[in-house]
């Protein structure tokens, strides 16, 4: 499963030694989320990517899922 691309480096460090970790998928209310983890081998930090994907297939609405 490689819907997300690979960050390029840690955004804490710049480091380039990412390790990815299991993708963990929550079913909402007619959304699937796909968060993605990534951990730094340089300096320990954790971080992850949330996808967004409709039930419809459709193109999500025009909205700031980070606010
Ligand atoms: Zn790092």
């Amino acid at each position: 499963m490689e819907r997300v691309a690979k960050p390029y480096f840690c955004p804490f460090c710049g480091g380039t030694n990412l390790l990815a970790d299991e993708p963990m998928e929550i079913q909402a209310e007619e959304e699937l989320w796909i968060i993605y983890h990534w951990i730094c081998e340089d300096c320990g930090e954790y971080f992850n990517k949330v996808l967004i994907i409709p039930e419809s297939g459709e193109k999500p609405p025009q909205k700031d899922y980070w606010d």
